[in-house]
C-alpha cells in the first residue's frame, strides 16, 4: 500500500508502506477519505508550527474515514465491511488524565500525524491504518465517507462549544472563516445561539458562512471598523470563539465582547500580547481549548441524525497521488474551504 509522507517543508512523496496486521483489540481499516487540515498545511509549508518539527519522515493526516477490513482478536463489535470514522487519538488510558476520563491531556497521547511526540506518530494519509479498535466508530449509512472524514474537525468544535458553556439565545461572534470558523458557526447555529457573526479577510470563506448561517459576514479586510458598531455600550457579544490565530483578530474584537463574556481561543498562531486591562475591567473569561474526547463520537452522531450537514464545506476531492496539488489547493483560500483526498 502507499501513503502521503512529508520529509521536508514542500517535499511530500507517496511512498510505499507495509500493512501493519492488527494485534488484540485492534482493527485495519481500508482509508477512502481524509480531509487536509490547517496543521497539515503548517507542516507543508513550515515543517511545523511553533515548537513542534518534522525531525523523520510522516505520513500526514487525521480527518480520516474508511472501512474495516480486519480485525485483531477480542473485537466482537466491528467485523469487516463495516464503514467507520477513524478518531485520530489514541491515549494511554492508564495515565492519571485518562484514568480522570480527561483523555486529551494524556501524557502519553498518540495523535495521528503529530509530531509533537518523537518518534513522530504517523498519520492516517495512507490506504489502511491500523487502529485501536475503540478508534473505529461505525457510521450511519446515510453518511458518505467525505462527511465521516469530518467527524474530526466537527468533534474540535464541538469540544470548543462545550467549553464556552449554554449557547442557547447567545450573541455569539466568529473570528477567521476557515473550515474549523466555519464548523464552529454551524455548531453554534446547533446549540441555539441567537446570533452568530463572523469575520475573515477573504471574500470565499465569508460567502460559505453565510450559506451555513451566519447572521452576519464581515470581511474586516476591507471594513476594518467592521465590527465597531458592536463595541457601542461596553460591547455586544457573550460568547467569542477566536479561530483564526492571529493577535489582530483577537485583540481587534474586546470591544465587541461584553462584560462578563467569554472568548473561547481555538486557533493557535504565534504567542500574543493581550489587553489584559480590557480584560480586568470587563472581567472577560478567556478560555483554550484543546481537541476533543467524547465529542468524536458526538460529531459522528449528529452528523447521521442529519443534525448538522457539513457537505457544503467539502469544495474539492483529490486523488491521494496528486496531494500535492490538492495540498497546494487547499492553501488558496480564494476558492479552497476543505479539500479531501480519495484513497
Ligand atoms: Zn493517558
Amino acid at each position: 500500500m502507499r501513503g502521503v509522507i512529508i520529509h521536508a517543508p514542500h517535499d511530500l512523496r507517496i511512498e510505499a508502506i507495509s500493512p501493519v496486521a492488527p494485534a488484540a483489540q485492534e482493527v485495519r481499516v481500508k482509508i477512502e477519505s481524509g480531509g487536509i487540515c490547517g496543521s497539515d498545511l503548517h507542516y507543508y509549508h513550515d515543517g511545523g508550527f511553533g515548537m513542534v518539527r518534522i525531525k523523520q519522515p510522516m505520513a500526514l493526516g487525521h480527518e480520516i474515514a474508511g472501512v474495516v477490513e480486519e480485525v485483531g482478536a477480542g473485537v466482537s463489535h466491528l467485523v469487516p465491511g463495516m464503514r467507520v470514522a477513524v478518531n485520530p487519538s489514541r491515549p494511554c488510558n492508564h495515565c492519571s488524565f485518562c484514568l480522570d476520563g480527561q483523555q486529551r491531556y494524556c501524557l502519553n497521547m498518540q495523535f495521528m500525524g503529530s509530531a509533537m511526540r518523537f518518534p513522530h506518530a504517523q498519520g492516517g494519509f495512507r490506504q489502511s491504518v491500523t487502529v485501536d479498535a475503540g478508534q473505529a466508530v461505525p457510521i450511519a449509512p446515510t453518511l458518505t465517507m467525505a462527511e465521516a472524514a469530518m467527524a474530526e474537525p466537527l468533534a474540535v468544535c464541538l469540544h470548543a462549544a462545550a467549553r464556552a458553556g449554554s449557547l442557547m439565545g447567545k450573541r455569539v461572534l466568529v473570528t477567521g472563516s476557515g473550515p474549523i470558523g466555519v464548523i464552529t458557526l454551524a455548531v453554534a447555529r446547533y446549540a441555539g445561539a441567537g446570533e452568530v457573526v463572523v469575520t475573515d479577510i477573504a471574500p470565499f470563506p465569508l460567502g460559505l458562512a453565510k450559506k451555513l448561517g451566519a447572521t452576519r459576514a464581515i470581511n474586516v479586510a476591507e471594513e476594518r471598523d467592521g465590527l465597531a458598531a458592536y463595541t457601542a455600550d461596553k460591547g455586544h457579544f457573550d460568547v467569542m470563539f477566536e479561530c483564526s490565530g492571529n493577535q489582530a483578530a483577537l485583540v481587534g474584537a474586546f470591544d465587541a465582547v461584553r462584560p462578563g463574556g467569554i472568548i473561547v481561543q481555538v486557533g493557535i498562531g504565534g504567542e500574543m500580547t493581550l489587553p489584559i486591562s480590557v480584560i480586568v475591567a470587563k472581567e472577560i473569561e478567556l478560555r483554550g481549548t484543546f481537541r476533543f474526547d467524547r465529542e468524536f463520537a458526538l460529531a459522528v452522531d449528529v452528523m447521521g441524525k442529519g443534525l448538522i450537514d457539513l457537505k457544503p464545506l467539502v469544495t474539492a476531492t483529490l486523488p491521494f497521488e496528486q496531494a500535492t496539488e490538492a495540498f497546494t489547493l487547499a492553501s488558496d483560500r480564494s476558492r479552497a474551504m476543505k479539500v479531501q483526498l480519495a484513497f
